[in-house]
């Protein structure tokens, strides 16, 4: 394993009743990067999310989180090492306000300190929900219902949700899915100011909205990893453009 993967999968396999949807893929993640795992529909995608998240087990193989073997640890277990992951709508709760859904999200957080910690740190947890409301561009929707919020606006709000955990490496799956081109820029500009202090891996149907961003990209199709390198790597690789003009 190279020294800066944060996360690395070793063969992982992920089967669906006979329907192989992983087949072996081994890829680390360098710490500090943003790396987007694209691929055409179907190609496997959101099943490799799932199993990066702790959403799903693998079938056969191994993952690592820096440098420990994380395979077949629940869900929450993986939110513990420092995993974070973005994009379930149903993680809001509509009638609270963007302020207070981020308030529970860390209040989630800071029910797993001893209580000395605890009772220092429930003191200024509105102001820690407003900083990152801030972080995320909902300084001033701090008191609207989440269920009030444009669509663009609670999908940042589910990503403040997600920081409450202070996680190390953040996941996305297809973070700007019914956005308007407007929408997307803020989105993609909020990504970028995320990778400054995180881990992120993004999983992208759209190849030309990932490219501009990306330090490293990592190519499924039909399960298996086909290319993985930087923007021009990828752009330059004959194997991606066949599968892409395919579509
Ligand atoms: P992508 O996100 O790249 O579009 P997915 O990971 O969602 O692809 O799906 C990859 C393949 O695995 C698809 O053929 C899909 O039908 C299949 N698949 C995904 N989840 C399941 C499941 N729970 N049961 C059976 N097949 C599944
Ligand atoms: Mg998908």
């Amino acid at each position: 394993m190279s020294a800066e993967a944060i996360i690395e999968t070793r063969g992982v396999c992920k089967r669906f009743s006979g329907f192989t949807a992983l087949k072996e893929v081994s890829v680390g993640i360098q710490a500090g990067t943003l790396t987007s795992i694209i691929g055409p529909n179907g190609a496997g995608k959101s099943t490799f999310f799932n199993v990066l998240s702790g959403a799903l087990e693998p079938s056969e193989g191994q993952i690592f989180f820096m440098g420990r073997d994380i395979t077949g640890l629940r869900p929450h277990e993986f939110a513990h090492v420092g995993i974070a992951k973005s994009f379930q709508i149903t993680n809001l709760f509509p009638n609270f306000t963007a302020l207070e859904n981020v308030r529970i999200g860390l209040q989630a957080h800071v029910s797993r300190y001893g209580l000395w910690r605890r009772r220092s740190a429930l003191q200024g947890l509105d102001e820690e929900a407003a900083l990152l409301l801030k972080t995320v561009g909902l300084a001033d929707r701090a008191r609207h219902l989440a269920r009030e919020l444009a669509h663009g606006q609670q999908r940042a709000l589910e990503i403040a949700v997600a920081l409450a955990a202070k996680p190390k490496l953040l996941l996305m799956d297809e973070p700007t899915a019914g956005m308007s081109p407007e929408e997307t820029k803020v989105m993609m500009d909020l990504i970028r100011k995320l990778v400054e202090q995180r881990t992120v891996v993004l999983v992208e149907h759209k190849m030309k909205l990932v490219m501009g961003i990306s330090e490293r990209i990592v190519v499924l199709h039909n399960g298996e990893l086909i290319a993985e390198g930087t923007p021009d790597d990828i752009r330059a690789n004959d194997l991606v453009k066949r599968v892409y003009l395919g579509q």
